[in-house]
């Protein structure tokens, strides 16, 4: 293919995103991603980042990443397995672990990352992995990864888990089989029903995995989702992020010390990736250290939230199923979200419009992201806008 017939291609598929309303304009925020920001010179309250706590724009932090990166630069300058690995990366791995309650965790880049690192470290030819079918795109993309052949399963319906795991260990067709779901659906804001998880997984002999990277520093007083259920020694992998609670970037998966040992001979983006930067890791450390200090970040994150919630609720609107802090008005029609959402915008609200394919079609809603760091004012100022735009657009009435 020459580049014009690329250019070409690329053109039309871009010209059809358009035409489906499925293309998506990105703004640059002008300022940090705190709870209010600045985009085009105007300011929004920010319900769209996943700075839960406040941490990415912490002074704590960014001390620091500040300290660590005059004293040890930029760049940790090589993959972990070469000599990548400063002592800081050890520390925050220590302190990973004992804040989850496991023996070991490692860190690596990202957590979309520990997805592509873990499941095809463990996972391969003759093996199964069941799989809800809502799970986040890294994780799917992992699972394609290995050879093992992959089960979805309905979304957190443990009947139907429980059929297949017993269909997939009684076939015999299978060597290793595992589990695999998010702690925290993303879009609904639900908790997966880890006890019975965990109860199926003893049954079938089934490794646990468990991807809680919206639920770390948001549940079980900060540890996530498995701590949350009193799970920490039935789970084999629990992965986290640092980028959302956390506030930096990278992600790590908490395990037994074999699991850890494992990944850290086996796992791909631990051995042919550069690792994490000294300043992240230094505010990464910062971090834990203020979620195991003190619950008030997380107590204001969910009075906040709550107070969100009832608000819209009190509007005439639903805000789904969720249990979490994240909170989505749900509109239906994928049409009118976009047009409720770019109305928000308008009046100064920024919230995001979630719409087919992302969620099923004829669930189009507005995600709401508070965090630890709204005020009350802030708040209603976003309620005043989805009840002046929901009232226009006869959402509410
Ligand atoms: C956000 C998210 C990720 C990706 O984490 P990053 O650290 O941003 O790469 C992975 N898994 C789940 C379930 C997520 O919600």
């Amino acid at each position: 293919m020459t580049s014009k017939t690329l250019s070409a291609f690329l053109l039309n598929q871009l010209n059809e995103l358009k035409d489906r309303g499925l293309y998506n304009t990105i703004d640059p925020l002008e300022g940090p991603n705190g709870p209010v920001i600045r985009m085009k010179g105007r300011e929004f309250v920010n319900l769209s980042s996943n700075n839960y706590l406040g941490l990415a724009t912490d002074k704590r932090l960014v001390d620091a990443a500040v300290e660590a990166t005059i004293r040890f630069g930029v760049g940790s300058g090589a993959v972990r397995t070469i000599n990548g690995t400063l002592a800081l990366h050890v520390e925050l791995e220590e302190k990973l672990a004992a804040f989850k309650g496991t023996e070991a965790a490692v860190a690596f880049q990202s957590g979309f990352n520990c997805n592509m690192a873990a499941i095809s470290a463990v996972m391969g030819e003759g093996d199964a992995i069941l799989s809800d079918e809502l799970n986040h795109a890294s994780i799917i993309d992992g699972c394609r990864l290995t050879k093992a052949k992959v089960i979805r399963y309905r979304h957190s319906d443990m009947d139907d888990l429980r059929t297949k795991a017993k269909e997939a260990r009684e076939s015999g067709a299978f060597g290793k089989i595992m589990a695999i779901t998010d702690g925290v659906f993303s879009m609904d804001g639900d908790v997966a029903k880890l006890p019975d998880i965990a109860e199926i997984a003893e049954s079938y002999d089934l490794i646990t995995y468990v991807d809680d990277a919206h639920g770390s520093g948001v549940l079980g007083g900060g540890a996530g989702t498995v701590k949350h259920f009193g799970l920490s020694d039935r789970i084999d992998f629990q992965i986290g992020t640092l980028s959302k609670a956390v506030g930096a970037v990278g992600g790590y998966v908490a395990g037994t010390r074999e699991v850890v040992d494992w990944l850290k001979a086996r796992s791909r983006p631990f051995l042919f990736s550069t690792a994490l930067p000294p300043g992240t890791v230094a505010a990464c450390i910062e971090a834990i250290g203020i979620l195991q200090e003190s619950k008030q970040l997380q107590d204001r994150l969910w009075e906040n939230a709550a107070y969100l919630r009832r608000g819209l609720q009190a509007l005439g609107f639903s805000t789904g199923h969720t249990a979490t802090p994240i909170t989505p008005c749900m509109i239906g029609d994928e049409e009118k979200t976009q047009r409720f959402s770019a109305r928000l915008y308008e009046e100064g609200v920024y919230a995001k419009a979630i719409v087919f394919p992302t969620v099923p079609k004829g669930t189009g809603r507005v995600r709401n992201m508070p965090t630890a760091e709204h005020t009350t004012k802030m708040l209603d100022r976003a309620l005043a806008a989805y009840g002046k735009a929901g009232w226009e657009l006869g959402l509410i009435r």
